[in-house]
């Protein structure tokens, strides 16, 4: 029979995929015989059986946590519900990676109207009771019966404002009377019959209510953005109640054993007395650094050092700790590898190494490729930052810069992202995890209230964007969408404003940025990275521009350069048309010849910027429509310049109409119609390559053939390059080595891998199309009914996005295997939009690809999850 709940004196932190990240960590804390309050852990594959017996908890698994109830009464000398001697619970989720402000907590369980009663005698409080008791129901009512926070926190307010309390710290045990019974009215009114009185019943309703939410649509979202499986399910751990909200001599912290946005290593974090610890988080009240513990209660802070110290040598990585003192006395409720800005990864990863707490392949395994995006983006230019004036300052919760129209609610500025707003910045007095999207989809967030540990800060820094948290310069109305800076000015929605996350000011302009470098901890790790890896990291670039940026970031070639993005350039484009409407090859041959000069000099300026790594030129891929007006005056206005009738240039128009044009005329299929584009392409190639290699260069082009099915299609089009590359190679009486190759990108080139391979000398994965094609959607219409997909739990992630290694990654598989077995030294990559997501990397590192190919900014990322995949074990990219 399996086990579904545990002791926490009998699990560990090796058990984290059943007891959750939570819950085995409370377990090794109790082991290593630290200060934790006693408790059990449901298992994550009890929150699995809910779900696969239609959202009921098992009769067997119910009688085993009452079991374990009267295991930890028993331990603790306390009962549940005896108002003499009661036992009151905490019931918090923890899932196997944490999954911050995404799932729901539930404090002081246990209560009724006896027992807050027996409490308050007891512990001769009764304020800290009814404080207690009023936290309870409103936690309960919110969480597990769903009636809105909001609703209760207007009966606090209110009873405040009738006593003329500030804070909820003011307001007498009478006053917290007032405010319970008003609660119970709202709960009875709301749901049709009294608050739940049977703590029994409140633990049993409280389990249920954690495992729902695993699926709330908040989760959900979290799980997508940050590749976690909907099916590994969230544990529940019942724990017994410390106070924090006892008085003067109790109160609550979060604290990391080194600084989570900048690493350096020391202590840090917040308190506050006399509260609970929601109250910290919550960012509602504004809580003490960490510093002025000392002042408050001497021996609980060194005791907490000693304890964090303890923490950070056994677990080897930097801690995120929540404690409790209970009149005087330190309890250790959570710790965790602590989650942190990118550069402070990157610092703590390289400090431990050198303290030689961890080896150089530890230190690559705790940075999460993704996170480095943070750091590969622009910060301010330092002259325009110095010459502006901040409008405000916060505190600074999340580094990076961001510019970007102010948006004050999460929906609006989703909406906004989708209608195609790139600049967004989400101002809010303070979030919450509803907002979670919008958040995501902005550049900056800046908060009025909550400090460094407050919902915004904690997930901003762990999807690194910026944020300036607790701006209590600025005055926000929500409702009327408006905030005013100190100078008075006042920011409607749309304003531009700019955000600095590293020094927490607030400037009412828009700022430029500049390129970020990768300089210290960044290359320390780069390079060790570069040592372990086996796979090769390559840019898609299109440009002299993206090749520098590429080469700046250790790409070692160009997996991928899309000859068409040439095309599009205004002094290319009047030419590429007057090829498109040729009605006969000598015409066509005459516009050819024109954009001829120009194709060789760029590919001369990629050559240039290579320095001599390998650059794969992908020919002519779009159907020709693209490049031709479709609107009647567009199409007359180019009439016109092109001195043809307006009719005649319709007509072209209309015939290259298609209606399914990403399956239509294009790739190989135009160099099949018309050899001589692929004539005039491999003549630049081949010209470029000869004239940089007369500089002393030695560069051995990689030309290859987009959307091959077939290999007759790929041998007639490789016929015209090699007697083209013959040709413009003999005559310039020189020695070139250069390649031909394909993409794999249609299923049935994937099928007859073999067989292409008897003419391509390499294949390069384009799995933006054979994701398409394989699934039988639309890479650019997919989006529309995606979102429904993962509402409905049939998709988890985009598929465009993470390569859907079940469907595609087979074909994927097979191609490499077939196309080595016909040729075993053939050169396999990627260079579709998966080249740069960790997890698909480390599916083409086991797939025995040799290299990626993704844009210039994700190299970096591209290099450690190679490593990481290299390394194996499942690092942080892999989950
Ligand atoms: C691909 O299909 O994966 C690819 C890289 O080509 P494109 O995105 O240009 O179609
Ligand atoms: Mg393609």
């Amino acid at each position: 029979m399996s086990k579904y709940v545990y002791l926490f004196s009998e699990g560990n932190a090796s058990m984290k995929n059943l007891l959750g990240g939570k819950g085995a960590n409370l377990a090794e804390m109790t082991g290593l015989g630290l200060p934790v309050p006693r408790g059990f852990t449901v298992t994550t594959e009890a929150c699995t059986r809910y779900y696969n017996d239609g959202k009921v908890i098992a009769a067997e698994i119910e009688a085993e946590i009452y079991q374990m109830l009267a295991r930890t009464e028993q331990i603790v000398g306390k009962n549940f519900g005896d108002p003499e001697n009661p036992f009151l619970v905490s019931v918090r989720s923890g899932a196997r990676a944490s999954m911050p402000g995404m799932m729901d907590t539930i404090l002081n369980l246990g209560l009724n109207d006896q027992v807050v009663e027996g409490l308050a005698k007891l512990t001769n409080n009764e304020r800290f009771a009814y404080d207690s008791y009023r936290r309870f129901i409103q936690m309960f009512s919110d969480v597990v019966m769903e009636v809105e926070k909001p609703r209760f926190e207007k009966i606090l307010d209110a009873v405040k404002e009738e006593n003329g309390a500030k804070f909820d710290t003011d307001l007498s045990a009478d006053n917290l009377k007032e405010v319970v019974k008003r609660y119970k009215e709202l709960f009875k009114a709301e749901k049709g019959f009294e608050f739940p009185q049977e703590p029994k019943i409140q633990l049993m309703e409280a389990v249920k209510a954690v495992f729902r939410s695993w699926d709330n649509p908040r989760a959900i979202v979290y799980r997508r953005l940050n590749d976690i499986p909907g099916d590994w399910g969230t544990a529940v751990n019942v724990q017994e109640m410390v106070y924090g909200n006892m008085g003067n001599d109790s109160g609550t912290g979060v604290a990391f054993t080194r600084n989570p946005s900048t690493g350096e290593k020391k202590l840090y974090g917040e308190f506050l007395m006399n509260a609970q610890g929601e109250d910290v988080v919550a960012g509602i009240r504004t809580p003490q650094p960490m510093e002025q513990m000392r002042a408050v209660n001497e021996a609980a802070y060194n005791q907490f050092v000693e304890t964090a110290n303890i923490l950070e040598n056994h677990y080897r990585d930097m801690q995120d700790m929540e404690f409790t003192i209970e009149k005087g006395k330190l309890f250790m409720l959570q710790t965790r590898n602590g989650k942190r800005t990118a550069a402070a990864a990157l610092k703590i990863a390289v400090d431990l190494v050198n303290e030689g707490m961890i080896d150089r392949n530890e230190a690559l395994m705790k940075v999460d490729p993704k996170q480095l995006d943070a750091l590969l983006h622009p910060n301010f230019e330092p002259k325009a930052l110095k010459s502006a004036k901040p409008v405000a300052k916060g505190l600074p919760a999340s580094p990076g810069a961001a510019t970007g129209r102010v948006y004050f609610e999460a929906e609006e500025a989703v909406e906004a992202s989708k209608g195609g707003e790139k600049k967004i910045i989400l101002v809010r007095m303070e979030t919450s995890p509803e907002d979670i999207e919008g958040m995501h989809v902005s550049q900056g967030i800046l908060t009025g209230r909550g400090g460094m540990t407050s919902h915004a800060a904690v997930v901003a820094r762990g999807m690194g964007t910026c944020c300036v948290a607790g701006c209590s310069d600025i005055r926000i109305n929500e409702e009327e969408k408006y905030f005013i800076d100190r100078d008075g000015r006042k920011y409607m929605e749309g304003d531009w404003i700019s955000l600095d996350g590293s020094t927490g000011n607030v400037y009412g302009e828009r700022l430029p940025a500049i390129e970020p470098e990768m300089t210290g901890d960044f290359s320390t790790l780069m390079q060790w990275a570069d040592e372990v890896r086996t796979l090769k990291v390559r840019a898609n670039a299109d440009t002299p521009a993206d090749a520098a940026q590429a080469i700046k970031f250790g790409a070692e070639g160009i997996g991928l350069c899309r000859t068409e993005h040439m095309f599009f350039e205004p002094d290319r484009i009047p030419a590429m048309r007057e090829m498109i409407v040729s009605r006969t090859e000598e015409q066509r041959r005459k516009a050819l010849d024109k954009l001829l000069p120009m194709q060789r000099s760029d590919f001369e300026g990629l050559f240039r910027e290579m320095q001599g790594y390998p650059v794969t030129i992908r020919f002519l891929d779009p159907p020709l429509h693209e490049f031709l007006p479709q609107a009647e005056v567009d199409i007359e206005a180019l009439a016109k310049e092109m001195e043809m009738s307006f009719e005649d240039l319709k007509g072209i128009v209309s015939s290259l109409h298609e209606f399914n044009p990403m399956m239509g005329h294009r790739g190989c299929r135009l160099a099949v119609s018309y050899p001589e584009i692929a004539e005039m392409q491999t003549r630049a190639v081949i010209e470029a390559a000869i004239n940089v290699n007369a500089k002393g260069m030695s560069v051995v082009p990689e030309i290859m053939i987009p959307l091959v099915g077939e290999i007759k299609e790929l041998k007639y089009v490789k016929d015209i390059v090699v007697r083209t590359a013959a040709e413009v190679i003999e005559k310039a009486g020189v020695k070139l080595e250069y390649k031909v190759g394909t993409m794999i990108e249609i299923p049935r080139a994937a099928l007859t891998a073999d067989d292409i391979a008897k003419e391509a000398e390499f294949f390069s994965f384009g799995t933006n199309d054979l994701t398409q094609m394989t699934f039988g959607f639309s890479r650019d219409d997919a989006g529309k009914f995606l979102e429904d997909y993962y509402a409905k739990k049939i998709y988890e992630s985009d598929p465009f996005a993470k390569l859907d290694q079940t469907g595609v990654g087979k074909l994927v598989e097979m191609a490499a295997k077939l196309g080595k077995q016909t040729r075993p030294d053939i050169k396999l990559g990627i260079c579709g939009e998966h080249g740069g997501d960790p997890s698909s990397i480390e599916f083409c590192h086991r797939a025995g690809l040799n290299y990626v190919s993704c844009s210039p900014f994700r190299v970096p990322i591209a290099r450690l999850a190679a490593a990481q995949a290299a390394i194996g074990g499942g690092g942080l990219g892999q989950k």
